[in-house]
């Protein structure tokens, strides 16, 4: 290669590489709850991130579902991978767009914090018991172990994080608990629910990230698990349409076997999800122009794909939903890890004892138990049920 190529390339990544106007600075920080001396060598997001990643929730992600229940087989994603590879996504696409790359990836390692045992199935079911408690949501439940739940320092509960990585972990809200939340932390998290402005370019890029990140790995595990094929999913078109070019490139590639073709197609898939999430948010912003991060989140979300690209986005996380997330086997799953979920919160609201002391010394005995079943890994959670209800509903 000739060295012109390296020079070239090295000056393109160091110029994508500057911190740009519009990106969340983190000595522009609103601070912490409870105010801090700096790190020394770390900025305040690069703090964030490593608290987040030291912390008891983040581990547990490698034993909660995301879609396929965490002993059903090794190689499907689990929140812990899945998290990684939306900071991977995240991380790469700030570099590119001049974002605060730390930023992005505290956000994407703690976007998930929140999640109950057996995925979406154990929050629907912990919202259901919590009814008539304030219910049970898993973004608002991210933010809560952040702020509440993690006790690991002398002066404060939570990890203390900096304003902008707490905001952007609260991703959705209703406007009764936008409200509630701007009543206990004025001008705070959920202030931008209630006034109506964007989240951070950081957040809007790290939300993107989890859709791009989920719609391929589940693709992948649909066709790992053999509950979707390839032949299914040729009727989408953006599959269609990387197949078709990857087979026109490596015309060998449908007799190297199933597993390297679908990998191919999604790779590039990936790419090309990235690649127009790139141009269209630097073309939003070339003609927004936003002098700072402020003005960034005023207006329309500057982050996002073309219309095309949505399109096609749309059509493949409908089928994702009909063909996957409503499988028979899936929602069979899914009914025992809600049967679990119902049983364990009934028997800890009844018998607060059967919690350790921390949480069945609280209070507020309904919010104790939600926190308590929510931080669970889908394994512990079913060795809790076998124990305390005697009947072992997971083989
Ligand atoms: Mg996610």
């Amino acid at each position: 290669m000739p060295k012109a190529y390296w020079i070239s390339e090295y000056h393109a990544i160091h110029d994508e590489a500057a911190l740009a106007a519009y990106a969340s600075w983190p000595e522009r920080s609103r601070g912490r709850r409870v105010p801090e001396a700096a790190a020394p060598d770390r900025n305040a997001f690069q703090r964030d991130r490593d608290r987040i990643v030291h912390s008891t929730a983040f581990r547990r992600l490698v034993y909660k579902t995301q879609v396929f229940l965490n002993h059903e087989g090794d190689l499907f994603r689990t929140r812990l991978t899945h998290s990684l590879e939306v900071a991977q996504l995240a991380r790469s696409m700030a570099r590119g767009l001049g974002l605060h790359e730390d930023l992005v990836e505290a956000l994407a390692l703690a976007h998930d914090l929140g999640h109950t045992p057996f995925g979406h199935a154990g929050q629907d079911a912990l919202n259901a018991c919590m009814k008539g408690h304030g219910g049970f949501e898993h973004n608002l439940q991210s933010l809560r172990v952040v702020d509440v739940l993690e006790q690991r320092y002398p002066q404060f509960d939570g990890l203390n994080l900096s304003f902008e990585t707490r905001e952007g972990i609260l991703k959705h809200c209703s406007m009764r608990v936008a409200r509630h939340m701007e009543a206990l932390e004025p001008h705070g998290v959920a202030h931008r629910f209630v006034v109506g402005y964007q989240a951070s370019l950081e957040a809007q890029l790290c939300n993107l990230a989890d859709e791009i990140a989920y719609n391929a790995h589940d693709v992948d595990d649909g066709v790992r698990s053999g509950l979707i094929t390839l032949d299914q999913l040729m009727d989408l078109s953006l599959v269609r349409h990387f197949h078709d070019e990857a087979v026109r490139e490596h015309p060998g590639l449908p007799a190297m076997g199933r597993r390297r073709l679908l990998s191919e197609v999604l790779r590039r898939m990936l790419s090309a999800q990235v690649h127009d999430l790139m141009g269209t948010t630097r073309a939003r912003l070339a003609h927004a122009r936003p002098a700072d991060a402020w003005q960034a989140r005023q207006g329309p979300a500057l982050v996002g794909f073309s219309a095309p690209m949505r399109a096609a986005i749309t059509e493949l996380k409908r089928f994702l939903f009909r063909a996957l997330y409503r499988h028979e086997q899936v929602l069979a799953q899914t009914q025992r890890g809600k049967a679990v979920v119902h049983d364990l919160f009934n028997v800890y609201a009844q018998r607060p004892s059967e919690m350790p002391a921390e949480y069945a010394q609280r209070p507020d005995t309904q919010r104790a138990v939600a926190d308590y079943v929510a931080g669970m890994t889908d394994r512990f959670a079913v060795r809790e049920h076998e124990r305390l209800t005697g009947r072992r509903l997971f083989g």
